[in-house]
């Protein structure tokens, strides 16, 4: 599904040179629940941009889902993004004067697809966050988890291969925190989605498949935690 290889990524390379990926090299599987975690400033956000081809590496390799992404023009890499990669962020990144359905709505309008045919789908996955009961709530008039929940709903209405996730957890309280992760677990088994989570919490690490560790932009630790 993704294949990884070498990926250096240096900031200001001209100015003031910041490595912050030191050849990363890495697979991910179909279906696979990988936890990245390390400290911060240790690379994940980097890496998840670079995974979900937001930016490019200043060297190495990135293949997702049979494509090169480093050889695509930036209309191309728009193109791939809105069809192949779902993302989730901290902070949610809703669209305030939307409604829970219309902010669900929205990758699909982005694609042409018509009102209608929209609105059926994004229903269906607001249903599927459990959400039914929100569907024309403000975000502001929403509870943390229930705003992620709406963000995730949103992540799949593409139906990407891939979901990209920046520490999903990392602005909620421990009991929407289970919430959202369990919904994550329960989407990667049954829809089949690949996850890739940032994160700081363990609790993250313990429904993922798999953990790699990054520090100083490198993987210093790659485990296998859990069988499905
Ligand atoms: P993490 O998400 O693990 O906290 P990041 O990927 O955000 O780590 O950062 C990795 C390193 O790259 C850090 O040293 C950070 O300061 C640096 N960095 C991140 N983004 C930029 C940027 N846009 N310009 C320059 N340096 C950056
Ligand atoms: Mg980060």
């Amino acid at each position: 599904m993704i294949r990884l290889s070498n990926v250096v990524k240096i900031y200001n390379e001209k100015t003031a040179p910041v490595f912050a990926l030191s050849g990363v090299s890495l697979s991910v599987e179909r279906a696979e629940l990988l936890a990245l975690m390390g400290s911060s400033g240790s690379g994940k956000t980097t890496l998840l941009n670079i995974l979900s081809a937001i930016d490019l590496p200043t060297s190495g390799t990135v293949e997702i889902d049979g494509a090169n992404i480093s050889t695509m023009s930036e209309k191309e890499l728009t193109a791939f993004r809105r069809e192949k990669i779902g993302i989730v962020f901290q902070f949610f990144n809703l669209m305030p004067t939307l409604s829970v359905l219309e902010n669900v709505m929205l990758p699909s309008l982005l694609l042409k697809k018509s009102e209608k045919q929209s609105a059926s789908r994004a229903k269906e996955l607001i249903e599927r966050v459990g959400l039914s009961h929100r569907l024309h709530h403000q975000p502001f008039q929403l509870s943390g988890g229930e705003m992620q929940r709406t963000a995730i709903a949103r992540a799949l209405m593409n139906n990407p291969a891939i979901i990209i996730a920046d520490e999903p957890t990392g602005n909620l309280d421990s009991k929407n925190a289970d919430q959202v992760l369990e919904l994550i677990r329960t989407l990667a088994e049954e829809e089949r989605k690949t996850f890739i989570i940032a994160t700081h919490s363990k609790e993250v690490s313990e429904i993922a498949d798999r953990t790699v560790v990054l520090k100083d932009g490198k993987v210093v630790e790659e485990s296998v935690i859990a069988e499905k």
